[in-house]
C-alpha cells in the first residue's frame, strides 16, 4: 500500500486521515457513541502509521499517532495525571508478536519474562489512595489530563474505600460493564425509546462519565486493576508482583493471567483466550503482553504514546462480529 504512494499523495491522504480519525475519535471518546466499527478505525489508523513511517516529515504533533484518547467532557473537573496514562501499541498477527519479542531481546542484555493479561474492553481509570483510604478517581482522558469521576467511582462496589493496609498509592485499571448488565441496560433503553449503547465499552464510559451518580450506581460496573504507578512504603520489582500485591490489598485484579518466558508460550495463551473469549462474562478485545521485570521496563522506556515494554495483541475482526452476535442471541 504505502510503498507506491508519492510524497504529494501521502501528504494529502495524511491530512484526510487525521481529519477522519479525529471525527471518529470525538464520537468514540467524547460522545461514547462510535459511528464506525473499531476494526475500520484500526484499519485507517494503520494506514496513517504506514504513511508516517514512509514519510516521517509528515508526522504532525496533532496526529492521532502522537496523542492518547480524546478531548475531555465538560461538566467534570480536570485533573492532571502525576505520570501520563498512555495507550498500547498493537499487534495483529503472530509475526508481529515475534517482531516485538525480537525488539525486546535486542534491547535487553538480561533475562526477561512476559506477564500475559486479558485486554479488558472498558475505560481506563486511575485510583488514588492515601494511607489506605480512597481519595480520587480520574479517567485517562487525553493521557495528560483526565476527568475527576470520584463520586461516580465510589458507587462501584468492587472498588474498596479502604485498603487492607494503610498504604499511599495510585492504582490504574479498567472499569467495565459485564455482558449481562450491558444486555439488560440496552433492553431497558430500547423499551424507554432511548439510544442503545454500541458495546459494553461505550456503555461503561458513558456510565462513568454521567453527571448523575445515581445513574452510575444503578448500572453494575466493575473493575480490574492492572498497574501500580505509585507505591509508598512498600516495593515490588515486577508486574506480576504488583498484581499479587493488589490482590493482598483488596484491589480487584483479573485472575486470568500467566507469566511466560517464551513468545511461543505467549502465543498459546493468546490462542487459548481467543477460544475462551465468548464464554467470559465480560468483553475482551485482545491480550496485553508486558515485560515482567520493572528494571527491564525502565531500560526499554516509552514512546510519546505507549510503553515500549508492552504490546496489545488484538483479536481478529470476524471474531468480534461473531462474539457480538453471540451476545445478542443469548438474550
Ligand atoms: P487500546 O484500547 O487499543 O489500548 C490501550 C488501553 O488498553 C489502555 O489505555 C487500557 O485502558 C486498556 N487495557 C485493557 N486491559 C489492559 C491491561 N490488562 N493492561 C493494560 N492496559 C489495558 O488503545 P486506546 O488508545 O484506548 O484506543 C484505541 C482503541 O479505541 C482502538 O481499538 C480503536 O479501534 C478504538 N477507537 C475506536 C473508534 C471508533 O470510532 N470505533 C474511535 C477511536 C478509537
Amino acid at each position: 500500500m504505502a510503498e507506491d504512494v508519492s510524497f504529494d499523495q501521502a501528504r494529502k491522504r495524511v491530512d484526510e486521515l487525521i481529519l477522519l480519525l479525529d471525527q471518529y475519535s470525538h464520537q468514540y471518546y467524547v460522545m461514547d457513541q462510535p459511528t464506525i466499527p473499531d476494526e475500520e478505525y484500526d484499519r485507517l489508523y494503520r494506514e496513517l502509521v504506514e504513511l508516517e513511517e514512509k514519510y516521517p516529515t509528515l508526522v504532525q504533533n496533532d496526529s492521532p499517532t502522537q496523542r492518547v484518547g480524546g478531548a475531555l467532557l465538560e461538566g467534570f473537573s480536570k485533573v492532571q495525571h502525576d505520570t501520563p496514562m498512555l495507550s498500547l501499541d498493537n499487534a495483529f498477527s503472530k509475526e508481529e508478536l515475534q517482531e516485538f519479542d525480537q525488539r525486546i531481546s535486542k534491547a535487553l542484555d538480561s533475562a526477561y519474562a512476559y506477564q500475559c493479561e486479558l485486554k479488558m474492553d472498558g475505560l481506563a481509570v486511575s485510583l488514588k489512595y492515601e494511607e489506605g483510604k480512597f481519595k480520587q478517581a480520574v479517567t485517562r482522558g487525553n493521557g495528560t489530563e483526565g476527568e475527576d469521576v470520584t463520586t461516580n467511582v465510589k458507587t462501584i462496589r468492587s472498588i474498596p474505600l479502604n485498603l487492607k493496609e494503610p498504604l499511599t498509592l495510585e492504582a490504574r485499571g479498567e472499569i467495565y460493564m459485564p455482558k449481562t448488565s450491558f444486555i439488560a441496560l440496552n433492553q431497558k433503553r430500547e423499551e424507554q425509546g432511548a439510544a442503545v449503547f454500541a458495546n459494553p465499552r461505550n456503555a461503561a464510559a458513558g456510565t462513568i462519565r454521567n453527571l448523575d451518580p445515581k445513574v452510575t450506581a444503578s448500572r453494575n460496573l466493575s473493575v480490574f486493576l492492572y498497574s501500580l504507578p505509585r507505591l509508598e512504603g512498600k516495593a515490588v520489582d515486577s508486574q506480576s508482583g504488583a498484581l499479587n500485591l493488589m490482590d493482598e490489598l483488596g484491589l480487584k485484579t483479573n485472575p486470568e493471567r500467566r507469566v511466560y518466558e517464551s513468545i511461543e508460550d505467549v502465543w498459546d495463551f493468546v490462542e487459548e483466550y481467543q477460544n475462551k473469549r465468548s464464554d467470559l462474562p465480560y468483553e475482551i478485545d485482545g491480550i496485553v503482553i508486558k515485560v515482567n521485570e520493572l528494571t527491564n521496563q525502565e531500560k526499554l522506556g516509552y514512546t510519546v504514546k505507549a510503553p515500549k515494554w508492552a504490546i496489545a495483541y488484538k483479536f481478529p475482526a470476524e471474531e468480534a462480529e461473531t462474539r457480538l452476535q453471540t451476545v445478542e442471541w443469548s438474550v
